[in-house]
């Protein structure tokens, strides 16, 4: 028990974010960042004026970086939200669209995020188990009555779930709102962009975070009707109207005239990706198959906290999760092909005993 902290926040789990150490130098395959920096533009953007401009409050209403991203999503202005990071926008959807009566379904499996939210807020959950083979189980959501959260690509695992469904649960739950957390859609998945013309319960939640190398940046965007983005706006504006410094709103801003430059980045990663999942599935791994800028990879025999703990010792860090359906797994990050060979030699020696 906590003296001070209010008695509805005693048992709240707080989310753990992947591991950022100072001691010594990690190939940091963790938590899901780019390799590569930030465009060269975006350097470029982040001047000395910028930075002598940072006793003047930021534009609360962003509104250069919302004209860009509306223009380079063909969508209104009055449909695209900013915020300091896409962790930002699921909260707030959660504070602005559940209550006691009406809770948010999310997959057993997936951004750990969701459940930190529920119990924050206070929100019931329905918590729909992912099928054996780690794909959605559609017809639950269907009938699930809620709001919906659904990572497209999901994570920690990685697997795309068909535009055709996302559909289908937001036709299902009409009443009720569906956040497609679209954080990985760059490295091959689908976005549910298209389908916002059909479904006006969608919001699609995108992050500068992973596929444009701005994790430290703090940026994350939603595209939705305006009646959602105005929902949006109020929270925002009932919280921390500056929550997007002037910093970021430059590099933002410089990121979305770079496509070019991530998308070549996105093309190494899958390829990488690619690469990396032939060569551990060819040491006996189970890989499952990503679209995302990781892969969920485990040895048969080997736990999962093992392989975590070896690779860590010997200056690799991934990622190992404790839940019981994937305790076996560890996620490994896409690095640059150079970091991926390193990791590969590294789980080879490991499984066939030359490793420990
Ligand atoms: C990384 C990640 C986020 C968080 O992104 P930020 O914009 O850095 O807050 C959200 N959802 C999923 C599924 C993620 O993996």
């Amino acid at each position: 028990m906590s003296r001070f902290l209010s008695s509805r926040l005693q048992s709240l789990q707080a989310y753990t974010p992947g591991e950022q150490p100072r001691d010594r130098k990690y190939i940091k395959l963790n938590t899901n960042e780019s390799p590569y920096p930030p465009s060269p533009r975006v350097l470029d953007a982040v001047s000395r004026e910028a930075v002598s401009a940072l006793n003047l409050y930021p534009d609360p209403t962003c509104k250069m970086l919302r004209e860009k991203l509306a223009a380079r999503y063909g969508v209104g202005e009055d449909m695209v939200f900013v915020s300091n990071g896409s962790d930002d926008i699921l909260n707030f959807c959660f504070m602005a669209f559940c209550n006691k009566e009406k809770g948010m379904a999310y997959a057993d499996i997936t951004y750990g995020f969701y459940s930190v939210f529920a119990q924050l807020h206070c929100v019931p959950s329905c918590v729909i188990a992912l099928k054996d083979d780690f794909t959605v189980d559609v017809k639950a959501f269907e009938s699930c009555g809620m709001n919906v959260v659904i990572a497209n690509p999901n994570a920690p695992t990685g697997i795309m779930l068909p535009l055709e469904d996302i559909k289908r649960i937001a036709f299902a739950n009409r009443d009720s709102v569906v956040m497609v957390d679209e954080a990985y859609v760059d490295f091959g998945g689908e976005s549910a962009l298209s389908l916002l013309p059909e479904c006006d319960n969608i919001i699609v939640v995108r992050t500068f975070s992973k596929s444009r190398s701005m994790a430290g940046a703090r940026l994350g965007f939603a595209i939705a009707s305006p009646e959602l983005i105005a929902d949006l706006e109020l929270i925002k504006y009932s919280t921390n109207p500056y929550d997007i410094n002037r910093l970021t709103q430059i590099a933002g801003a410089a990121a979305i005239d770079s496509d070019e430059y991530y998308f070549d980045n996105a093309k190494k990663i899958i390829e990488t990706r690619e690469y990396t999942a032939q060569r551990l599935t060819a040491a006996g791994f189970k890989v499952i198959p990503s679209k995302a800028n990781f892969i969920f990879a485990t040895y048969p025999g080997v736990c999962g906290e093992k392989l975590y703990s070896i690779l860590k010792e010997k200056g690799i860090l991934v990622r190992h999760f404790g839940s019981e359906r994937i305790k076996e797994y560890i996620r490994i990050t896409i690095g640059t092909k150079e970091e991926m060979d390193v990791l590969c030699g590294t789980l080879e020696d490991i499984v066939s005993g030359k490793g420990n």
